[in-house]
């Protein structure tokens, strides 16, 4: 099947073209059309299966029906893996214009305000200076998000963020559509699961 027969829009099937996606890869092939229903999902999936452009195209096909500031909000458990997420946003989006933020600890937080004020479409972040700017950045909320997705979760979870994730998930619409991709399943995975999706279906490849 293409990107097409999977439901994606024309711009989109472009701009994996462009990238030299030839065809979807398999949980590319199970999540996307799932995704595009409105379906919540758990993806088990390691890093190399395609699986950011599973969760990114969606998104961007959902953000081109009806544009809106603070569409998308991905948790990544480490700043390189929150910068590569971005930088598949922004290549898939490239036709669309979206508008991504980078929000991870280490760097100053002024210009990261500065960015959240120009209201971009995504923002890709580590829990613990994400939940410093919704508690300490004036004007910014996730009040109006559409879709969540909590990558690596079981990497989130080691690495101790459960409580911060907790604290963020509070302030967050329960409208919305929620992604969780893992390469395991432990059993704090699986309490994250049961906080945050509503009638999830899981892909496996
Ligand atoms: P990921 O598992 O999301 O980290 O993706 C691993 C790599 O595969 C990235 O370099 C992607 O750009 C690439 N990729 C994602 N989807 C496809 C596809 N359908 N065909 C070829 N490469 C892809």
């Amino acid at each position: 099947k293409s990107f097409h027969e999977l439901g994606i829009i024309d711009s989109l099937c472009d701009a994996c073209i462009a990238l030299g996606y030839k065809a979807p890869t398999p949980i590319q092939k199970e999540a996307i059309p799932l995704a595009l229903q409105g379906r919540d999902l758990i993806g088990l999936a390691e890093t190399g299966s395609g699986k950011t452009a599973a969760f990114a195209l969606p998104i961007l096909q959902g953000l081109m029906e009806k544009p809106q500031p603070f569409f998308g909000l991905v948790m990544a458990p480490t700043r390189e893996l929150a910068y590569q997420i971005s930088q598949a946003f922004d290549a898939l989006g490239a036709l669309i214009s979206v508008k991504t933020a980078v929000i991870v600890g280490g760097f100053d937080m002024v210009p990261q305000s500065i960015a959240l004020g120009k209201k971009p479409h995504i923002i890709v972040a580590t829990p613990g200076r994400l939940l410093d700017h919704l508690e300490n950045t004036k004007g910014f909320s996730l009040r109006s998000l559409k879709y969540l997705v909590m990558d690596e979760a079981d990497r989130l979870l080691d690495l101790d963020f459960g409580a911060i994730i907790d604290k963020i998930l509070k302030v967050l619409p329960h409208e919305r559509r929620t992604f969780l991709f893992s390469a395991t399943q432990t059993s704090k995975v699986q309490a994250l699961e049961r906080a945050s999706l509503s009638n999830p279906l899981r892909v496996s490849i």
